[in-house]
């Protein structure tokens, strides 16, 4: 288990981490989910002996590791950019760690054909890595790292560089890869729905700090903060809604799927607007001077006044 206690790191007058407390059980993966320059390249960069924090403790199965260098953690990174070496076909890329540590022979082939086989890229070994989609190269990256057998598995925005119509079949690829694994897993992201495909549990990072950390659904339908609810495309407002009232300094968290266009719906609303956004219409609706996105089976024009139903079990008051 990796047990990450208090870590705060500095640069000059910047806090970008600040006294960050979490555990990566075995087996388990947590996904650290906040917007770019929240913290996340740092806190992998702590985890894996790239970078000494200012103070708290990394430690594995109890051991504090400070006094451990990052080759001796056994613990894999990938890189954002995958960092594929250019000159090597695939297999050179996935047997580089195990030639450096002296393999080689048919040791080293059957150790590369099963790290090609775990991300379901059999056969491909003898590929040009100029010759890989984005997708493949982030497999081969990864299979690199599997190959060399690490005790903790460290992903840095693992889908991020992709094609974003992409991602999602990746990532459904991604987490099925992550599941067959008994290796623990840390990654990083900015993205909600890749955090959510991937991890058991997910820490949600605000300049710095955790501010969050459960399960997907858990932080989906309780966010309890504003700041957590807006990173996970919540609407956020102050005021009333749909016949609710926030607490006194608090708000309402409408989720995207709170509010339906329905011809019997008990609230009026007026349509700012319609995007089509694959198997449904996305409608944005004022409803009593509060714009939330509605989902809605066809297009409406600008301006149309319609009904709308208001689930309340999809909206959670949250505090600042
Ligand atoms: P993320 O990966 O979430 O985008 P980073 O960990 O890269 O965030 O950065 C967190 C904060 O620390 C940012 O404000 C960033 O500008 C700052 N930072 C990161 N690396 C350095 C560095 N080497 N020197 C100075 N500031 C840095
Ligand atoms: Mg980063």
């Amino acid at each position: 288990m990796l047990s990450v206690r208090g870590v705060t790191v500095r640069y000059d007058d910047v806090v970008a981490l600040d006294d960050v407390s979490f555990d990566v059980g075995p087996e388990e993966t947590v996904a650290v989910l906040g917007s770019s320059g929240s913290g996340k390249t740092t806190l992998l960069r702590v985890v894996a002996g790239l970078h000494v924090p200012d103070s708290g403790t990394v430690a594995w199965e109890g051991s504090d590791l400070a006094a451990v260098p990052p080759h001796l953690r056994r613990f894999g990174l990938v890189f954002q950019d995958f960092a594929l070496f250019p000159h090597l076909d695939v297999a050179g890329n996935v047997g580089f760690g195990l030639r450096v540590a002296g393999m080689g022979g048919s040791d080293l082939a059957s150790r590369v054909a099963h790290a090609l086989q775990r991300v379901g890229l059999s056969g491909l070994g003898a590929r040009r890595i100029e010759e890989l989609s984005g997708g493949q190269a982030q497999r081969v990256a990864l299979a690199r790292t599997l190959a060399t057998t690490p005790r903790l598995l460290l992903l840095d925005e693992p889908l991020g560089s992709l094609d974003p119509a992409l991602r999602r079949g990746l990532a459904a690829d991604l987490a099925a890869t992550l599941a067959a694994e008994p290796v623990p897993t840390l990654l990083v992201t900015h993205d909600t729905d890749e955090a959510f495909a991937l991890a058991d549990r997910v820490a949600v990072m605000d300049r710095g700090r955790i501010v969050r950390i459960d399960t997907p659904e858990a932080v989906w339908q309780q966010p309890e903060t504003a700041a957590v609810a807006a990173l996970l495309g919540h609407s956020v407002v102050s005021g009333s809604f749909a016949g609710m009232t926030p607490g006194p300094g608090s708000s309402l968290a409408i989720r995207p799927d709170a509010v339906h266009l329905s011809p019997d719906g008990e609230h009026e609303a007026t349509v700012i607007a319609s995007a089509f956004r694959g198997p449904e219409w996305v409608v944005t609706v004022d409803v009593g001077g509060v714009r939330v996105p509605a989902a809605a089976a066809a297009h409406r024009r600008s301006g149309e006044r319609v009904q709308v139903t208001v689930d309340r079990r999809a909206i959670a008051e949250v505090t600042p």
